[in-house]
């Protein structure tokens, strides 16, 4: 149960009832469309005059649409309802350090075209050339309207004040992408940190996530970030920066991070990690081609190549990445206890030699028998561009805040 905060309540009209029912019929459809609207009353337990009610609203606001007609072996042939995806766009943009990647997509999260763009160092700059991207590829792609902006990015933001205060891989800092945004196309932007809207994929659109209420996303690339969900919300914690384990030592004589400290977590376990642990194996005998600082600017796919290939140094590599990203994983599992913890980034390609070690760890560490499933996420699924979209939508589809 939650307390009610009495500094941010609404107080419950007739209106906010038909809110809530409005969006459990349209979850409701979402999840069994095409569905007929005497399944829709079994299914809510509404009236059955009720639910035409709130269907024939939702078809004028041209949310749902009517279909195909039913086959019963007698009585009135019912017509289905289904979501009408030709409603509205949303406008994804997933923005990393070195690319950026842009997308559109219908009402049910469907990609209609998707390129990319480099990240540029100044965020002035990139975000006058993103924000012309962003108004070709809506005019490329015309929708009766679109609906907003999702953006995910590997920073934290401010929750008050919107202000990126926090994104060492991107380099910026003090920064209002939101605001300048929202003024240079007209729409709303929602902004995300990327682990936090992997999550907020998972949860809307994942394929095991049917009753899932608590969920950890845990994003492995040259940063390590992580996304909790908990009792079936974000968790921001003070000022919205909650979920920065990635920057928690674990080795206090470990490699300097970026951050300023030093065996953080994601020193340990991210992609640069296994990079550094195939450098530092290194023999370079005299007069051989390539020098540890050179190993250390391979990309993290070309050790998964090597790794394939049977590459002894990669490989202890990559176990060693993986033994660090095991200890972590055990601390949220314990600490958290989520249900289900999904590990996104490219490491998920060789997780048959990944998953075994954390595993392993987990069960090694943690002794609290909690019954999470550590699954990974398919790299090809985009998760973090579909978090962006699911940032948007999560505004009609999401429960509304009441007292
Ligand atoms: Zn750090």
């Amino acid at each position: 149960m939650r307390k009610i905060d009495l500094n941010n309540f609404q107080v419950a009209t007739s209106e906010t009832v038909r809110d809530i029912n409005s969006r459990i019929m349209l979850n409701l459809v979402r999840k069994h469309q095409p569905v007929s609207r005497a399944d829709l009353t079994r299914y809510s337990g509404l009236q059955r005059s009720t639910v035409s009610a709130i269907a024939a609203r939702l078809i004028a606001e041209r949310w749902l649409k009517e279909g195909a007609v039913g086959n019963l072996p007698r009585g009135r042939k019912p017509t289905f309802l289904h979501l009408n995806t030709e409603r509205c766009g949303v406008v994804g943009v997933d923005i990393q350090p070195a690319t950026t990647t842009l997308a559109v997509s219908s009402m049910d999260s469907q990609f209609l075209a998707q390129e990319s763009m480099s990240t540029e160092k100044d965020p002035v700059e990139f975000i006058a050339r993103l924000s012309r991207r962003i108004k070709d590829l809506m005019r490329a792609h015309p929708r009766n309207s679109y609906e907003g902006i999702g953006i995910s990015l590997p920073g934290r933001m401010d929750s008050s004040s919107q202000q990126l205060i926090f994104a060492p891989t991107l380099g910026w800092s003090d920064l209002d992408l939101k605001t300048r945004l929202e003024h240079a196309i007209g729409l709303p932007v929602e902004l995300e940190n990327a682990a936090n809207a992997c999550a907020l994929a998972e949860l809307w659109s994942g394929r095991y996530m049917d009753g899932v209420r608590n969920l950890v996303a845990v994003t492995v690339s040259d940063d390590i970030g992580v996304g909790m969900i908990m009792n079936g919300q974000l968790v921001r914690g003070s000022t919205g920066v909650a979920g920065e384990f990635g920057h928690v030592s674990q080795m206090s004589d470990g490699p300097k991070c970026r951050c300023g400290n030093s065996g953080c977590w994601e020193v340990l376990a991210s992609n640069v990690a296994a990079v550094r642990y195939y450098a530092e194996s290194a023999s370079v005998r005299k007069g051989e081609v390539g020098s540890k600082s050179d190993m250390a600017k391979l990309p993290f796919g070309d050790i998964l190549r090597l790794v394939e290939r049977g590459d002894a140094r990669a490989c202890k590599a990559l176990n060693q990445m993986a033994h660090h990203l095991g200890a972590g994983i055990a601390m949220l599992v314990t600490g958290l206890a989520p249900d289900v913890l999904v590990v996104v980034g490219e490491v998920t390609r060789a997780w048959d030699k990944v998953g075994p070690i954390v595993t392993e760890a987990v069960k090694r560490r943690s002794f609290t028998h909690a019954a999470t499933r550590i699954l990974p996420t398919d790299p090809e699924a985009q998760p973090r561009l579909r978090g962006t979209i699911a940032l948007v939508l999560q505004n009609h589809f999401g429960a509304p805040l009441t007292a």
